[in-house]
């Protein structure tokens, strides 16, 4: 029931004669409607970790495993189309697009998943009605508050009913307060919906409410005991 596994999982970044060496050897289960939150110092490789998850980036040595498909299988067009439809994401900034609804913006992805404009417009309206947001639908990007503009981004993220969200900082441009709703919706579409949550977060407040918390540190990803967080 893993939705995502990532095996001796390694990642160096190669510019020139230069090398960065990330990490190396991380082996990482995501399991169905677990949630799960990384931790580590700014530089410690999150963002990287997420993005190899993502298949966004390619990895050094290792696999990445998504609804049991090995992502390096893949065409990138094949990658991509598997991203749209078992993966959402969310980011520290919305990245909505500005000449867009908030409608507009949740129905994208259900169109190019091949739904019928009518049909996604019916489920990003539901979807965006359950994150508070029915009184918005026809606002643009700028039009809304931060907090706002990060729930329509996380109805974006969750319309085509991924197996799991991937989320870097997803509420680091936040107030404290905003912070902590926006987290507590994606827990509870995670208890409606069985979405898989990974959340790279510096908030140790905010992981704590999550399944299980690990730490990226000096390349290696380590469990924290409940205690510890
Ligand atoms: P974090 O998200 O934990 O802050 P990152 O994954 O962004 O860490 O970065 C990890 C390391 O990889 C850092 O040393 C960073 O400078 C380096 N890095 C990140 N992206 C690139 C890139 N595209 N090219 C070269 N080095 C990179
Ligand atoms: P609910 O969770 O109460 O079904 P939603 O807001 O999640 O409400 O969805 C509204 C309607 O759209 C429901 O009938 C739901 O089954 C359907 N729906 C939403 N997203 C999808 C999807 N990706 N695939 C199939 N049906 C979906």
């Amino acid at each position: 029931d893993a939705v995502i596994q990532a095996t001796g999982l390694g990642k160096t970044y190669a510019e020139g004669s230069m090398r960065t060496p990330v990490f190396d050897g991380l082996d990482l289960i995501v399991r169905k409607g677990e949630t799960v939150a990384i931790l580590g110092a700014s530089g410690a490789g999150k963002s990287t970790l997420l993005h190899l998850l993502g298949g966004l980036d390619t990895p050094t040595s290792g696999e990445v495993y998504v609804g049991g498909q090995r992502m390096s299988a893949l065409s990138d067009a094949e990658r991509g189309r598997l991203r749209n439809r078992a993966l959402g994401f969310v980011y520290q900034f919305h990245h909505l697009l500005p000449e867009f609804t908030a409608l507009e913006n949740v129905l994208l992805p259900v169109v190019l998943g091949g739904v019928s404009v009518p049909e996604a417009e019916r489920r990003a309206k539901a979807l965006l009605e359950s994150v508070g947001l029915g009184h918005r639908l026809a606002h643009k990007p700028g039009e809304l508050s931060g907090g706002e503009r990060q729930r329509a981004a996380v109805a974006r993220a969750l319309v085509n009913r991924p197996g799991c969200v991937l989320g870097d900082e997803p509420t680091g441009n936040l107030d404290e307060k905003t912070a902590a709703t926006v987290f507590d919706l994606m827990l509870a579409l995670n208890r409606d919906q069985h979405t898989s949550l990974v959340l790279v977060t510096h908030d140790r407040r905010l992981a704590r409410k999550l399944d299980r918390v690990l730490e990226l540190h000096e390349g290696r990803l380590r469990e924290l005991p409940p205690d510890e967080v």
